[in-house]
């Protein structure tokens, strides 16, 4: 189902989730990632993104083969990332009619990253921490390259599959390093709105102002689909810094002083990190019209879902539903 629909059709009040996941190097790792699909699934995301590694490389059928098995084994909505870069018309075709046979009816379209130098690594627009693992097979050959930019992607799937899809673009609160001009990104956002992209999902941020200054210029330059915020939870304190450092966001001073001290207890580290992600999420439903968050999992269940209990947003029906091993001590309510 499209997740246009879906968004729309919650009652009001509603407050929804959704999972997002990257594709494992080896078998023995996807095997154990459709495990987790299936298992953070019976929580109940809205919908559950795959990402696509930008260039089309190998990676690719795993996110094919992924948006199969949640789609129609799993029997969750999915997602499929696309990116235009060093793709042509003819395998970005073959890679959107793959997912809808599948049943995949929604497709965040991106651009996908230029070619890196890795040895000069100052203008890394590192994506939303999806290629975390992957990031080596960024180093590729742009010539390829058909679509210059998200929004003629996003023009491509609507004029080929019309409004039997949902289609979500990118859009970056804290700007993105290779364009410093965050008005001109907004400019740039709404033209991929207006090329028939229906929601927009966010980079990570922590920083609660920052987000409520962005939305509120990007809702007066008359963008009007739901904007989902990207959350990444907080699992540790390297993988938090190196992550922050690599999408070149704000650490607010508090976010700051609560976890420093805690840098070398992963469990307190996550307790405390969790705390200050439910702040954030509150806070930007207080001050915005945001009901969706949208979740970077790392491929990693506990942080994610410690959120989605400190959120309330865990169904209680669920956790009868086989879900046990998901649900860590602090989520048993009374
Ligand atoms: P675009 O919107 O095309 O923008 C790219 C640049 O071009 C920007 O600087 C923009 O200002 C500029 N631009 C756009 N239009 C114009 C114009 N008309 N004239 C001049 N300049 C213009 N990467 C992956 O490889 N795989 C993934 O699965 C993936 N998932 C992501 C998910 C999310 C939620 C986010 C936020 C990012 C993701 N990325 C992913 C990273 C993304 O591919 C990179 O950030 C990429 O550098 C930009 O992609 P885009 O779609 O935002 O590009």
């Amino acid at each position: 189902m499209k997740i246009s629909d879906k968004l729309s059709q919650r009652k009001k009040g509603d407050v929804s989730y959704s999972f997002e996941y990257f594709c494992p190097k080896t078998e023995q790792g996807v095997f154990n990632l459709i495990d987790r699909i299936d298992l953070m699934s019976k929580l109940g995301p809205l919908f559950v993104d795959i990402t696509w590694n930008a260039g089309g490389s190998s990676s690719s059928d795993t996110t094919l083969e992924l948006i199969q098995v949640t789609q129609n084994e799993i029997g969750a909505d999915t997602c499929m990332h696309m990116t235009c870069t060093n793709m042509t018309i003819k395998e970005v075709d073959a890679a959107l009619q793959s997912a809808y046979d599948s049943g995949c009816r929604n497709i965040l379209a991106l651009r996908g990253d230029p070619p890196i130098d890795r040895s000069n690594d100052h203008n890394s627009s590192t994506p939303n921490g999806s290629n975390e693992s992957e990031s080596s097979d960024a180093t590729t050959d742009n010539n390829r390259s058909e679509f210059k930019y998200a929004k003629d992607l996003v023009k491509h799937i609507r004029a080929k599959f019309g409004d039997s899809v949902s289609i979500g673009v990118a859009g970056y609160p804290e700007g993105l390093a290779e364009q410093p001009d965050n008005d001109l990104l907004i400019t740039h956002l709404k033209e991929k709105v207006d090329a028939g992209a229906d929601f927009v999902v966010t980079q990570m941020f922590y920083d609660a102002d920052a987000f409520v200054e962005w939305f509120e210029k990007v809702r007066a330059a008359g963008i009007n689909v739901p904007l989902i915020p990207g959350i990444m939870p907080v699992s540790g304190w390297a993988s938090f810094l190196r992550r922050a450092r690599w999408c070149q966001i704000k650490l607010p001073q508090h976010w700051l002083d609560a976890l420093e001290p805690l840098a070398h207890d992963d469990a307190a580290i996550r307790a405390k990190g969790t705390e200050l992600v439910a702040e954030l999420c509150q806070e930007l439903v207080r001050r915005t019209d945001i009901d969706h968050f949208h979740f970077y999992t790392m491929n990693l269940e506990k942080s994610p879902v410690m959120c989605l209990d400190a959120l309330n947003l865990i169904d209680e029906s669920a956790v009868d539903e086989g879900t046990a091993p998901l649900i860590v001590p602090t989520a048993q309510r009374s």
